[in-house]
């Protein structure tokens, strides 16, 4: 099987939009670790059967980020990470240090991290790759220690879930129904504790079309965003200037309007993108559990 272990889902994406990109990117499963959230990959885990979802979470522990895979209730944020590796055990869940070296969010695997009983390393991060020395500290400080590693993307956008990713000798299911789920992350979760996985960073060195890709959304802005009244192109401009919302009249000094003067402001933008049938009805089913967030 072939896994992607840390991926955050925005809660307005639309079912058949993730669908298609895990699909697209060849993998069997994910395991969705938003912040502070599980419900939310429950709330997926229940509607989508065609790969595998594994409900984590990542959690802010007081020294930096930890990977909870396997989960069913919220871990606490800023507990000591001592204390939230033995939560994340006591859920019968695996424990990943996420992004070792990468700075501010990150516990640097020396000293007193060695003894904590990790289930395995985040050896490789798509998203600290345009930083270059997180995954390149982390090939060399992680050499002689004894944690399994792992490759993820941490994808926040869905077009770059399974860039890397982590194969595993379980065999896929034809579909992942709520017994098949049940009944093959015991497999999985034992493949990532006894280091069996083979990562496949390859497709994420960093490359010229990738530096090609950056600095062009940088230069060409324009082409990678649309009018969200129209739909039509946005045009950049060196200068702000206070642009009145088409939609609530509110006035931002902004540096982007469409070719045909629409302007939304940002809160609007905010409201649009989250109008999908997808978050109403996750919306929906959360009052109606009583649990807001
Ligand atoms: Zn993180
Ligand atoms: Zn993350
Ligand atoms: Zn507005």
């Amino acid at each position: 099987m072939k896994l992607d272990l840390h991926v955050h889902i925005r809660r307005h994406y639309r079912l058949a939009d993730i669908r298609r990109a895990v699909k697209a990117a060849g993998l069997d499963g994910i395991a969705i670790t938003n912040f502070h959230n599980v419900t939310f990959a429950q709330y997926l885990r229940e509607r989508i059967d065609d790969f595998l979802i594994i409900v984590g979470q990542e959690v802010e522990s007081s020294a930096g980020h930890i990977l909870a895979i396997n989960i069913e209730e919220k871990i606490p944020d800023d507990l000591e990470p001592g204390e939230t590796i033995r939560r994340i055990h006591a859920q019968g869940g695996a424990a990943i240090l996420a992004h070792p070296y990468l700075g501010w969010n990150s516990i640097l695997p020396h000293g007193r991290a060695q003894q904590l009983p990790f289930d395995a390393v985040e050896a490789f991060n798509y998203r600290a790759g345009p930083m270059l020395y997180p995954n390149f500290l982390a090939k060399i400080g992680l050499r002689n220690l004894p944690w399994p590693k792992v490759a993820n993307t941490d994808s926040k956008e869905l077009a770059t879930i399974g860039l890397c990713y982590n194969e595993v000798s379980v065999k896929p299911a034809p579909l992942y129904t709520a017994k098949t789920t049940e009944e093959m992350i015991p497999a999985v979760l034992r493949c990532v504790r006894q280091g069996q996985i083979r990562r496949r960073e390859e497709r994420q060195r960093p490359n010229w079309n990738w530096f090609g890709a950056n600095v062009s959304h940088f230069l060409f802005p324009q082409n990678y965003y649309r009018c969200f009244y129209c739909g039509d192109k946005i045009v950049f401009k060196i200068c702000r200037r206070r642009y009145a919302c088409v939609k609530c009249g509110r006035r931002e000094a902004r540096n982007m309007r469409c070719v045909r003067g629409h302007y939304v402001c940002s809160i609007c933008r905010t409201k649009i993108a989250f109008e999908t049938p997808e978050f109403l009805a996750y919306r929906e089913q959360l009052e109606r559990s009583s649990h807001v967030e």
